[in-house]
């Protein structure tokens, strides 16, 4: 930045807005003076998070197995506690009461033509000095699998997902009162059982193929970081994506002691058959016995043995029974209020449980989120007084899937929709890129706070790191172009999988989720592996990269709290719309194009004449031709958007940095803490009100992975051609009704740059 011309000083003066992040011009949304103080104060703060201090939390936090309901669970929240307020921190534990099942009884055999019977245990690994710790472990199981005892002809169905089945159903397979065995990965883990029930499936079995996670990979823990044969993958299979996450006797309602419950048999979210994860040391046996059709060659895994879809001879027997327990849950809430707007709340968290010991997931981003909190009560101690409240915390329950958070959101929402301004989550986070997802109202805040952050191993910025990468990665030209041009790094959107799903999706909080990635893979991923030893052989074993997070998810919190105006823009987020805009009319395009071929084809005997019938499959069905869509409000609103976010851009400019009355500021900020509730409709999704958000949502097939625009992108994946022209009205409606309010803004910008 050195070489910046004359005339762009003078341009970064008069309109400071326009910053590329460069050190002499202002930052955005604060005036010349309080800039350069910001600046300082940011400074000061990105020196003081350690990494030894991290280890020390991690060493501490992991000691024992912390999962929902244990002994260490509670002492780890007393401990996260003592430690904000040592650190000047106004905070307090807020308790929950939510259904945790454990398991009481777990049987898998193989009941014919081998007897065989499932280990289900991790044994302890010498090396590894907490892997011995199995009286307070939780065993392997998935939670919210009801209970059951089934047996039946065991049946191979890939992944698990939707189109597995459509392939099985033509080379001759049937789920039908069969148990399934599914590979994890490629999904959510709970769509597995959710699939198979809705096949017929009575059982469900879900293993880790080494392929995936195991010695295919890299070598396998403890001599290097991947799963071993014995490794198994914990985790929860409540289907939250079809209704909600949190606690699944209180939907939409904070679960407090007395809050109104559901019945354990009326919660719509459990499983509808049985479901237990395994190890492909448990797996193989069962897979290495299956007859009937071979496995299509991209359905093979990394295992020694021939794949078969079964059925045949193999039967299996699964029996599972869980303890249905009510169990406390500890979130950490901690506090420092605004000096100038109390009632503005900056909001960050992390979750403290973990399944096991939990190193890299939660802790890794636990401890640096402590570390956060430590260096901000000692700016405050050295005389910064943040404009807007700080809220962190430290939630329990978010393996279960997300009960701590969603607790809290449920519980607070109406204060929350008043006062959050945004929500800035982590998790387990490794070493490597800065990966970033969110509301891409802050993909230009977060952009800018990745200019300032230094790359632990390159020296490089954070955000030049990524944009290289992403130069690197781009298949098409185009991409590479983009990747070089484009002001603004594009970052990913929210789908579920951690603690921003109830701010973002229940309560239209804008939202961002923020980790380091990408280098060193992993394959001990909720097992009792994931642990201290692991963590500091195989991840990010100086913790630099820990420090990193802190420093780029504290810059954001800081100046999200002393912005003068709140740094939420607009133009990426219409030049967003308009890439989902694109993808909808392409993916209806391809499903068109997709159905006449086939069509053609089965009418051709195409499928017939190639059939070997020594292995015959039978032709895919005739299917009707999507019919055309009408795009119109759609594309309407997207450039009614982009207009109103130019226009918003524009009237900044003008106004900026002189001239803007405080009581315009508070104005317009208000306006700008309500732009993602303006997203959102009372309604919600369509058989899902829990989710409210008309941009963003899990998928209902994918779970975690985000489905964008999702009443429209669902309806058009699942063939609902008249829900898909309904819902690209009601999303234009809340478009129209964002650029509504950004148009409102920019008047009030207009008006006071006169
Ligand atoms: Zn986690």
């Amino acid at each position: 930045m050195r070489r910046m011309a004359i005339a762009g000083i003078l341009f970064a003066f008069l309109f400071g807005l326009i910053s590329t992040g460069a050190e002499d011009e202002p930052l955005k949304g604060f005036a010349a003076a309080n800039s350069a103080t910001e600046r300082e104060w940011e400074t000061k703060f990105r020196a003081l998070p350690s990494p030894d201090n991290q280890r020390e939390y991690m060493r501490r936090l992991t000691a024992r197995p912390h999962h929902v309901g244990s002994a260490y669970d509670k002492e780890n929240a007393e401990w996260i506690l003592s430690k904000y307020k040592e650190w000047g921190w106004d905070a307090k534990i807020e308790t929950f009461l939510v259904l945790f099942p454990t398991p009481k009884e777990r049987l898998l055999e193989m009941v014919a033509p081998t007897p065989f019977t499932a280990k289900l245990q991790e044994p302890p690994l010498s090396l590894d000095p907490t892997s011995n710790q199995q009286n307070e472990q939780l065993p392997s199981y998935n939670a919210y699998s009801i209970d059951g005892d089934v047996t039946a002809p065991l049946v191979f169905v890939n992944y698990g997902l939707p189109q597995d089945y459509e392939q099985l159903e033509r080379l001759g397979v049937s789920a039908k009162g069969a148990i399934v065995i599914a590979k994890y990965g490629h999904s959510w883990r709970g769509i597995k059982p959710k699939v198979a029930a809705e096949h017929g499936a009575i059982g469900c079995l879900i293993y880790s193929d080494p392929a995936d996670d195991g010695y295919a990979v890299d070598n396998v823990f403890p001599q290097g970081p991947m799963r071993p044969s014995d490794g198994v993958q914990r985790g929860s299979v409540l289907d939250f994506p079809s209704n909600s996450p949190g606690d699944p006797l209180t939907p939409g309602i904070g679960a407090t002691r007395d809050a109104k419950r559901l019945a354990i048999k009326d919660a719509p979210s459990l499983t509808k058959i049985p479901d237990l994860p395994i190890s492909y040391s448990d797996a193989q046996p069962l897979l290495a016995d299956l007859e009937g059709p071979l496995a299509p060659e991209e359905w093979r895994g990394g295992l020694p043995i021939t794949y078969h879809l079964g059925p045949g001879k193999t039967k299996v027997h699964l029996k599972v029974a869980f303890n249905w327990d009510m169990k406390e849950i500890y979130d950490v809430i901690a506090r420092i209020p605004g000096a100038q707007f109390p009632d503005e709340w900056v909001i960050r968290g992390n979750h403290h449980d973990a399944w096991v010991n939990g190193a890299q997931d939660p802790t890794s981003g636990q401890v640096a989120l402590l570390e956060e909190a430590r260096a901000i009560g000692e700016l405050v101690k050295q005389g910064w007084k943040p404009k807007r409240t700080l809220i962190y915390c430290s939630w329990d329950a978010e393996e279960p899937m997300l009960l701590g958070s969603t607790e809290w959101v449920e519980e607070h929402d109406k204060e929350l929709a008043q006062h959050a301004v945004a929500y800035i989550n982590s998790d387990a986070s490794g070493r490597g890129y800065l990966e970033v997802e969110g509301s891409h109202t802050l993909e230009n805040l977060v952009n800018d706070v990745a200019r300032q952050i230094s790359d632990p191993e390159t020296k490089l910025t954070v955000w030049r790191r990524s944009q290289l990468r992403q130069i690197e990665e781009s298949k098409a030209g185009e991409d590479r172009k983009e990747a070089r041009q484009r002001a603004d790094l594009r970052i990913g959107a929210l789908g579920s999988g951690s603690d921003y799903t109830a701010f973002l999706d229940h309560l239209g909080i804008a939202s961002l989720n923020l980790g380091y990635g990408g280098e060193g893979e992993s394959g001990i991923y909720h097992s009792a592996y994931d642990d201290f030893y692991w963590y500091t052989h195989f991840a990010d074993t100086e913790f630099v990269y820990g420090r990193a997070l802190s420093q780029t998810a504290g810059t954001a919190a800081l100046r999200l709290a002393d912005a003068d105006l709140l740094p939420f823009e607009f133009t990426d987020f219409a030049d967003t719309i308009r890439l989902y805009q694109k993808q909808l009319k392409k993916l209806l395009d391809d499903e068109r194009s997709e159905i006449t071929e086939r069509n053609q084809e089965i009418e051709e005997g195409v499928f017939s004449a190639t059939d070997d019938p020594r292995r015959s499959k039978t032709a895919p069905p005739h299917a009707a031709v999507p019919p055309f869509l009408n795009f119109a409000p759609l594309d309407n609103a997207a450039d009614t958007l982009t207009r109103s976010a130019e226009r918003y851009q524009a009237a900044l400019k003008k106004a900026w940095p002189g001239g803007i009355s405080t009581a315009t500021l508070q104005d317009v900020n208000r306006k700008l803490m309500q732009s993602e509730r303006r997203l959102l409709t009372p309604e919600g999704l369509l058989r899902r009100p829990w989710y409210k958000h008309m941009i963003y949502a899990p998928g209902v097939y994918s779970g975690y992975g985000v489905k964008t625009l999702p009443g429209i992108r669902e309806a058009i994946e699942e063939k609902h051609w008249a829900e898909a022209d309904s819902e690209i009205v009601r999303v234009a409606a809340v478009l129209d009704s964002e650029s509504a309010l950004i148009d409102s803004a920019a008047a009030e910008l207009e008006q006071s740059a006169h």
